[in-house]
């Protein structure tokens, strides 16, 4: 598909990744909605989605529309997070051969957790940017087809099946509060809202580290980013010098911008863990953050966040939980 993704693909994408994800629950949030004088708080449970985040969605819908000589060469992606382990889940299960490039400096339990779920790890390079080297080589030498995070049609409208799901059971919803980094959850459930219900305010949570997609919008074209550190990891990174799809959908679609910072964060996962007893990882609380913090005001709405996944290191994540309740 050569072109922006519309409400059709989104339905599209609900029917066709239906047998391989799971349909989350959508929880009431009744004790922060009360602290902000909401009308409703909802959360979407994707922590609790196969391989512990929403990914599984774009991946499945991406992998599901090959054709079947494309299925039989393969797929590879280089992603070392969410989305890797997605793609190899996808694979795994429709019997497709995947491959995963991750660089030498990515931990061991990454690798293995990839493996397990059937892809082949290849090992090279001592950066993010040299394993990427490696996948541009493997994808060429062996005619693999390219699962990229989120720039691409299929992945966005996969996403995106998660704002129909939300609007089919919350009909009056007034604000969706989702996280954004690469932009393709973002892009994904901002179309499909905007189509079904256009007055619905859609707002974009970035992270105060690595606001890559908010420059990109200031700069009217892609930046790169630095590499950092963030307790939300899985909103690192740039939104690729080529971008052609979740840019201009993000510009398109999105009302509002807020960002949130390290000891935000850290406050919305200790939150989630006290008052739902669910673990999340760091980018999956950015929308408790900035409601928590009263970034925005929501008084009297309908609104709605998305827990987007659980990956989180279980030291990392004892330490967050020691350090924001004493
Ligand atoms: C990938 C990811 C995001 C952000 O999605 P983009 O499409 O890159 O904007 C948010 N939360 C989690 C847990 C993720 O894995």
């Amino acid at each position: 598909m050569e072109r922006s993704p519309t409400l059709h693909d989104g339905f599209q994408a609900r029917a066709r990744i239906q047998p391989l994800i799971r349909e989350t629950p959508l929880i009431p949030s009744p004790d922060l909605a009360d602290r902000i004088g909401a009308r409703t708080l909802h959360l979407k449970l994707e922590c609790l989605q196969h391989t512990g985040s929403f990914k599984v969605r774009g991946a499945a819908n991406k992998i599901l529309s090959l054709t079947d000589e494309e299925k039989d060469r393969g797929v590879i992606t280089f992603s070392t997070g969410n989305h890797g382990k997605a793609v190899a889940y996808v694979a795994g299960r429709s019997g497709i051969r995947a491959v995963v490039c991750l660089s030498e400096h990515v931990p061991e339990y990454r690798a293995e957790a990839i493996q397990a779920l059937g892809a082949e790890v290849s090992r090279k390079g001592k950066s993010q940017d040299e394993a990427e080297e490696n996948y541009r080589e493997l994808r060429i030498s062996r005619g693999l087809i390219p699962v990229v995070p989120f720039d691409d049609p299929l992945i966005i409208a996969g996403q995106g099946t998660i704002g129909i799901d939300i609007l089919k059971n919350l009909p009056n919803t007034d604000i969706l509060l989702i996280q954004l980094s690469g932009g393709g959850l973002l892009a994904g459930i901002a179309m499909v809202a905007k189509s079904i219900h256009p007055n619905i305010h859609v707002v974009g949570i970035s992270i105060e580290r690595s606001p890559a997609m908010l420059e990109s919008l200031k700069a009217g074209k892609p930046v790169p980013v630095e590499e950092k550190n963030s307790l939300a990891d899985s909103l690192l990174g740039g939104i690729g010098l080529d971008n052609r799809y979740t840019l201009p959908m993000v510009e398109q679609f999105v009302d509002e911008h807020l960002l949130v910072t390290e000891d935000e964060i850290k406050a919305g996962m200790v939150y989630v863990f006290e008052k739902h007893r669910l673990v999340v990882e760091g980018a999956a609380a950015v929308g408790i953050a900035a409601l928590m913090h009263r970034k925005i005001d929501v008084s009297g709405k309908n609104a709605v966040t998305v827990l987007t996944g659980s990956s989180v290191e279980s030291e990392a994540y004892v330490r967050i939980l020691r350090e924001g309740l004493f």
